[in-house]
């Protein structure tokens, strides 16, 4: 069941990453993102999801971040994707009882250099992680060479937002950071098979800082330098782990 959810979120996400292109509002995308979902008798779990700080659900099926957006952007007419943009695009979805969680973040057009290699990197701490799980694992080892690559690379891992269990509901226990804590190593989670876990990198260009604008909801960098993320819904089984959000 969650495979069937992952792999409808990883439909989507491949169809918005190919209409994020110059001239294109995140408004279309959302459209696109709530069709495809409606289609396929899903439910876009973001979509009216309660704000933290307000009386103000969530009122888009994605999130669109832009640039120094970090996440939870709101979709949005006045939102025109431009040349040399990036954009995180994150999307969630139940189906079937069984939830699916992915984000991806996309260059529009021709980006310069720091940008991409920002993407890259935050691409390759996913990646690390898929690389590295398996029963018997420690979070914290994994967690240990995503920060260190960020570092290594000039960048910094958020620490206001993590990675999440998920499987019925879309966040569950255990909580998945990015970096090593002292808690993380107090409370450190050997992987199990049969874990299934919400991997989501976030990866600033400057420093780790971010605060939330008076929206209630998009989270940028308090330098105002981009910021990048990628996600994948990722079962732990016998002899690795099972990216249930791959893309084709
Ligand atoms: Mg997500
Ligand atoms: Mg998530």
């Amino acid at each position: 069941m969650l495979r069937k959810a992952g792999s409808l979120v990883a439909k989507v996400l491949s169809k918005l990453k190919e209409q994020a292109k110059s001239g294109v509002s995140t408004a279309e995308l959302d459209e696109t993102a709530l069709q495809m979902t409606r289609q396929a008798g899903a439910i876009a779990l973001f979509k009216g999801f309660p704000c933290p700080y307000m009386d103000k659900p969530f009122p888009g099926g994605i999130c669109a971040s832009v640039n120094e957006q970090l996440v939870h952007g709101i979709p949005s007419k006045k939102v025109v994707l431009k040349e040399g943009d990036i954009l995180s695009i994150d999307f969630g979805i139940k189906l079937n009882g069984y939830c699916g969680d992915s984000a991806l973040t996309v260059g529009v057009g021709q980006v310069v250099p720091d940008r991409q290699k920002l993407m890259d990197v935050t691409q390759r701490l996913l990646d690390i992680s898929v690389e590295q799980m398996a029963p018997g694992v420690k979070w914290s080892t994994i967690a240990g060479k995503m920060e260190e690559t960020a570092k290594g690379a000039g960048f910094s891992v958020v620490k206001d937002y993590v990675g999440h269990g998920i499987g019925t509901e879309m966040h569950e226990d255990p909580k998945v950071p990015n970096f090593v804590s002292r808690e993380l190593l107090r409370d450190d989670i050997m992987l199990k098979e049969g874990m299934v876990l919400a991997v989501e990198p976030m990866v600033n260009m400057g420093n780790a800082g971010v605060r939330t604008l008076s929206d209630g909801w998009t989270v940028i960098t308090k330098d105002r330098k981009c910021s990048a993320h990628f996600e994948h819904t990722i079962a732990v089984v016998k002899d690795g782990c099972e990216v249930l959000t791959a893309r084709k």
